[in-house]
């Protein structure tokens, strides 16, 4: 089989751009699994689907397409239409986390994740990849870091898109969503033996990648 990495962890312990230097360094795609959800928390959001309604969701689910095109400006397509940029909000954030409990949901997207992932390997970055999506890949990395230095980094990145919250804001934001992630029913945020940990709090983006890229050759 191809091989996957799977990178796991909460939002802001630097996932994503960890995940995507990993890429690089290994010649595989970044499978971004969160855009998923967010573009599908964005197609409820535009029917007026409320987040949490199992029932709509399910059958939203059916019927949306949702293509992720890897690549050094990945792209997510909602219904063959670019939503890469329209999916970034806090508000989305929340959203994703809401539709991503509900069952049916994870269903459809798990499924897309394995076939993205069975046809080139990857780098897998999300809640589950380790523990559901591809619990049998060797290589699996849990990423974590003080809820503080997380809502820090998600401060900082969203000052540099011009976007206005508080830190405050932010802080409770992050805290609620990983709280709700990891308490959901199915597929929760967790980790267990087969993973490394890896607390980023005090490293550089560069020592984690190092970290992860020598115990994945
Ligand atoms: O990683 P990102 O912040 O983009 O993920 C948005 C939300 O999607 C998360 O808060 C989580 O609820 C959900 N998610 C998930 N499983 C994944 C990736 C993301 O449940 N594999």
């Amino acid at each position: 089989m191809a091989k996957i990495i799977a990178i796991d962890g909460p939002s802001g312990v630097g996932k994503t751009t960890t995940s995507r230097a990993v890429a690089r360094e290994l010649g595989i795609p970044h499978i971004d699994t969160g855009a998923m959800y967010r573009a599908l928390a964005l197609a409820a959001t535009r029917e007026g689907i409320d987040t949490r309604d199992e029932a709509k969701l399910e059958d939203l689910a059916s019927r949306t397409r949702i293509d992720f095109i890897p690549g050094e400006r990945a792209r997510v397509l909602l219904n063959g239409e670019d939503v890469t940029s329209m999916i970034r909000s806090p508000e989305m954030s929340m959203a994703a986390s809401n539709v991503s409990a509900v069952p049916a949901v994870r269903r459809v997207l798990v499924r897309l994740q394995q076939d993205l992932g069975r046809r080139s390997g990857g780098v897998l970055e999300g809640r589950d990849i380790g523990t559901k999506v591809f619990p049998e890949t060797p290589y699996k990395f849990f990423l974590t870091a003080r809820p503080e230095v997380r809502a820090r980094r998600r401060h900082a990145e969203l000052l540099a898109k011009g976007e206005g919250a508080s830190y405050e804001t932010i802080l409770v934001g992050t805290i609620a969503r990983d709280e709700q992630d990891s308490t959901r029913a199915d597929s929760p945020l967790s980790f267990d033996d087969s993973y490394t940990v890896i607390d980023t709090s005090d490293l550089t983006i560069e020592e984690v990648v190092e970290r992860i890229v020598s115990l994945s050759s």
